[in-house]
């Protein structure tokens, strides 16, 4: 090894601790060689293949892998071995590996034979040796390794707590090979001790056929352990140890247990096995330690096996094993998928989804709510300031409307006041003009109305005034005629569409009317009681006058009723003749 890729190695190795980000590894490559006692494609082997290459890709560092398959699980090994050998040194004379791997026994035995011809030197990680003891190694030196050693009582009553009624237990062996042979005896003791518990059957080094037999004569409560093959053969090349091991499953009557993951591809029950990846992952770990400058004799040999609990589901369902039965922690390999593992990324995807939707509708429906609130307390508050503000209205137009009365009215007597009378006058007029028609107005003026309140008092005068006023407004009837006062003790009475006669009518009744009164005043010259003179003015149709004129017409008439003795009714056509009553 040259300083360059002792440097690069130290940095896989810090790289693997996580010191230094994957990145910086270089591209020089550390020769491996991995000498794999079997064929590509059996389980046990790959399994710690993938154990060596996961370890060596997670840290960091870049390796040129070469893997020799011996193959020794399928063809005779010792017809193969001389060929391996020429094979070997035909390619490996001018390429020196950094460090060589073995997996299972040939692969050992095989550079254990031949390390010192072709790779003197060479640092050697071993895995999958069977009941490894220190003497296997002799004299080799720069060597350590991964014991492959199977517990067989720990996994038989692992088996046992899983069928707690067994009474027989079978085990398949063979001596056919140095591992079945390694294997059988590591049993052997083990199963004299059960022997005291159970009845122990050995189908040992058995064809298939004679094994069916001997299955098929025991009796219910027994459990078939793999821990070897039988003694067929195919014609051209051995079984393979997964078909050793189906061929016994396929005619087993009861469970068939194993120590081995690849007989779970046999269709066995399952076991406490020993996993080829953990194998292949110490191994690594070793060879990343040697690289990185340790000597192989100060990394002892690994000499506890790994082991995870596994099982067939299929198997468990055919003899109807409940998982519940199964230690803590085992793995089933082909349960089939529930519905809910197989739909549950989506189940819950929907079941999320709905709670959102309906969160959102819920929101809207507040919102909606809450709108349909709002909008109802708006117009409530709208109707009630619309009702406020027509009742203030209202309470306006009342107040204008008493303002107008007040405007328009004469406080004492409550009949129209001379504001009023000058306005409907002026309306009048312009009114008679535009028709044509009569009219006729009278001044109303009480007789010695001084008098009276010198002799009764101003507040006796003015209840007389009142009752006076009340009396006037009697004497009309039409709706359209007008009663004002038109100030102190004079009053005036205008009527539209009305001739000289019907004006006298009006004016006669008025004297009447105070007749009917009846109030006495002694202070009048003329009567014991209280009189009225009236000057009256008629316009005939065909006459226009403003009703300045007509006022002084009247007034005319009524200077001319006190002038003649009052208590009388002086009246005119203007334009036209006197009429004096
Ligand atoms: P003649 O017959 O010529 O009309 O005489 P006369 O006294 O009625 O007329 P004159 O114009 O001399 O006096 C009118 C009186 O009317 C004067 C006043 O005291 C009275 N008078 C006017 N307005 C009122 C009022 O509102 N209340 C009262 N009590 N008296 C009033
Ligand atoms: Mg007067
Ligand atoms: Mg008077």
């Amino acid at each position: 090894m040259c300083w360059r890729r002792v440097l690069l190695i130290t940095l896989s190795v810090i790289l693997s601790t996580g010191v230094l980000p994957a990145s910086v590894a270089s591209a020089a490559p550390v020769r491996v060689l991995y000498i794999n006692s079997y064929h590509p494609g059996y389980e046990w082997s790959d399994a710690i293949q993938a154990g060596v290459q996961e370890v060596f890709s997670r840290s960091g560092l870049e390796t040129e892998l070469t893997i020799e398959y011996l193959d020794a699980g399928r063809f005779d090994f010792v017809r193969l071995q001389a060929a391996q050998v020429r094979l070997i040194s035909a390619k490996y004379r001018d390429y020196q590996p950094d460090i060589i791997l073995t997996s299972d026994n040939y692969a050992f035995n095989f550079i254990k034979e031949y390390r010192e011809v072709f790779f003197p030197d060479i640092p050697l990680v071993f895995s999958g040796y069977n009941n490894f003891t220190p003497d296997v190694l002799g004299d080799m030196q720069n060597v350590t390794g991964v014991n492959e050693e199977i517990d067989y009582l720990d996994g038989i009553n692992m088996a046992l707590s899983v069928h707690p009624d067994t009474q027989v237990l079978a085990f398949v062996f063979s001596t056919d090979d140095v591992s079945n042979r390694r294997n059988y005896e590591t049993a052997r003791p083990v199963l004299s001790a059960l022997s005291a518990s159970y009845e122990i059957v050995e189908l040992l080094d058995m064809s298939q056929v004679d094994i069916a037999q001997r299955l098929t004569s025991m009796s219910a409560n027994s459990l078939v352990f793999l821990a070897g093959q039988t003694v067929d053969r195919l014609s051209g090349r051995n079984y393979s140890r997964v078909e050793h091991g189906q061929r016994i499953v396929d005619v087993s009557p009861f469970p068939v247990y194993s120590f081995w993951p690849f007989h779970l591809k046999s269709g066995a029950l399952g076991g406490r096995l020993i996993t080829g990846e953990e194998q292949g992952r110490a191994m690594a770990q070793m060879a990343l330690r040697i690289l990185n400058g340790e000597a192989p004799a100060d990394i002892p040999v690994m000499m506890d096996s790994p082991t995870q609990d596994i099982f067939n589901y299929s198997q468990l369902a055919r003899f109807r094993i409940s998982p519940d039965r199964l230690p803590a922690g085992a793995m089933i390999q082909g349960m089939p998928e529930t519905l809910w593992a197989r739909y549950s990324m989506w189940l819950v995807s929907g079941f999320v989804f709905v709670v959102i939707q309906s969160m959102l509708i819920i929101m809207l429906f507040r919102n909606v709510g809450a709108r349909k609130k709002a909008i109802a307390a708006l117009s409530h508050e709208q109707s009630q300031l619309e009702h406020r503000v027509s009742e203030r209205t209202e309470a306006l137009q009342k107040a204008n409307l008493r303002l107008k009365k007040i405007s328009m009215e004469d406080g004492l007597t409550g009949l129209a006041n001379r504001r009023y009378l000058d306005q409907a006058l002026g309306k009048e007029v312009i009114r008679r003009d535009r028709h044509a028609a009569e009219l006729t107005v009278m001044l109303i003026d009480i007789d010695y109305f001084k008098q009276f309140n010198d002799i009764y008092g101003h507040l006796e005068g003015d209840a007389c005034l009142q009752e006076v006023a009340l009396a006037l407004q009697e004497t009309c009837i039409r709706d359209s005629d007008i009663v004002a006062r038109f100030g102190g003790e004079e009053f005036v009475i205008v009527l539209p569409n009305t001739g000289c006669s019907g004006g006298a009518k009006v004016a006669e009744k008025v004297m009447r009317q105070m007749v009917s009164l009846n109030i006495s005043h002694t202070g009048s010259d003329i009567s014991d009681r209280l009189t009225v003179s009236v000057g009256m003015v008629t316009v005939p149709m065909g006459i226009s006058l403003t009703q300045h004129a007509i006022i002084e017409l009247a007034d005319e008439q009524l200077y001319l009723a006190k002038g003649t003795g009052r208590n009388r009714i002086c009246a005119c056509t203007a334009g036209g003749h006197q009429v004096t009553a």
